[in-house]
């Protein structure tokens, strides 16, 4: 079996690291890599001593199994595959439901990386909780370096400085990782979730759990949050204000898997917020939590600075890379059995990311 791994232009995450080669030869014969593969991350073509750097259409005619992050691969290039390759990306079908038409128009064996099951076993291979902590972290990073103000408590000989709050809002895995960021950086933490389930973790983690009574039950929805009442959203957002307004950074990180995000805060609450302090807003690709936020900008409004970067993990590629290619290696690993890949297998991580199939 020949592993390829294609670069992409849109990041600098990089789908394998050196340090993956060796576990990956013992799954496969041949590791194909484009030349400039890891190059975002730091990692030059000679570091990849276990790989053969080819180029990208050797790679796509030849290779069984060729890996991307998200893909760039057009139909004619599909077409240029041999009939069995199995291509790995994130496709995001629950964004767009015609790419798996597509897919299966061309009769492309395609997983996608973000349709793994969010269960105990796949944990290892789940690419959305590896990247949602690196931007939970750098969330918390970025507003640090925007904010006019010191995050933990000062005592000085000039005076004391009282420590910064922060809001989180959504306690996912960005969520969490903010959450701990915030803590380490000894700022006081508040955060709101609509599952109440996860009270217990942001406690664990130093926060205090902020909470709006009467969320509608999210148990057979995979884990994600559902869509709440509109008296439910009335209070929450009248919480959100009365919180916000006090707070000095509020993190935004609520998703609605394959909807727009919720709403969360209001252009009101922002001109409510406290000039200089800062909203950083995860959920912005998806038309924000944050009424005003754009994406992939970063505006000032009414001296509130509010971040609408969504791809903070490609700004912190060498780390993001090593998980990345720790969730492709270990998913390589449960899906690769003696050489080969049995699509017709009912594994449930198997069947489950498999979004099409050559009939
Ligand atoms: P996500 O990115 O889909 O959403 C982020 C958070 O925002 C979630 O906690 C969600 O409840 C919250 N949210 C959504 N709408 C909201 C609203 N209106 N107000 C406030 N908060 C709102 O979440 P995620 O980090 O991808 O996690 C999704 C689920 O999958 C969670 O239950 C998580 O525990 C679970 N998970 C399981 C595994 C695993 O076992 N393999 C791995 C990762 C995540």
């Amino acid at each position: 079996m020949i592993i390829g791994f294609l670069k992409e232009g849109t990041t600098d995450i990089a789908p394998i690291v050196p340090k993956n080669q060796s576990k990956l030869k013992a799954i496969c014969e041949e590791i194909w890599i484009e030349s400039g593969i890891a190059k975002g991350a730091f990692y030059a073509d000679d570091t990849f001593a276990e790989a053969a750097i080819k180029s990208r259409a050797d790679i796509i005619s030849t290779a069984d199994v060729i890996v991307q992050i998200t893909p760039d691969i057009t139909d004619e290039e599909y077409g240029q595959a041999k009939a069995s390759a199995i291509f790995i990306c994130q496709y995001a079908p629950f964004n767009d439901e015609n790419i798996v038409k597509g897919l299966s128009a061309n009769g492309v064996n395609a997983f996608s990386l973000d349709m793994i099951p969010r269960t105990s076993l796949a944990q290892s291979m789940d690419v959305l909780s590896s990247m949602a902590s690196v931007a939970g972290y750098k969330a918390v990073l970025s507003a640090l370096t925007m904010l006019p103000r010191y995050a933990p408590m000062m005592i000085t000989a000039a005076g004391s400085i009282k420590p910064s709050k922060v809001l989180v809002i959504g306690a996912g895995v960005a969520g969490l990782q903010a959450i701990a960021t915030a803590r380490r950086n000894g700022a006081v933490v508040e955060a709101f979730d609509t599952r109440a389930a996860v009270r217990e973790e942001v406690q664990s983690l130093g926060a205090k759990f902020v909470e709006v009574e009467g969320a509608k039950d999210d148990k057979d929805a995979g884990g994600y949050a559902v869509e709440q009442s509109d008296e439910y959203k009335q209070r929450q957002a009248a919480l959100i204000q009365e919180k916000s307004k006090a707070a000095d950074i509020v993190i935004t990180t609520a998703q609605l898997r394959g909807r727009p995000a919720p709403k969360l805060v209001t252009e009101d609450t922002v001109n409510n917020m406290k000039p200089g302090s800062v909203i950083v807003d995860l959920a912005a690709s998806t038309g924000g939590n944050c009424a005003l936020s754009q994406n992939d900008k970063v505006i000032q409004h009414n001296g509130v600075t509010i971040i609408g970067d969504s791809n903070l993990p490609n700004k912190m590629p060498q780390d993001a890379s090593t998980l990345y290619s720790n969730n492709i290696l270990n998913f390589l690993k449960h899906i690769v059995k003696e050489g080969s890949i049995d699509l017709n297998s009912d594994d449930e991580i198997l069947s489950k990311s498999l979004i099409s199939k050559k009939a």
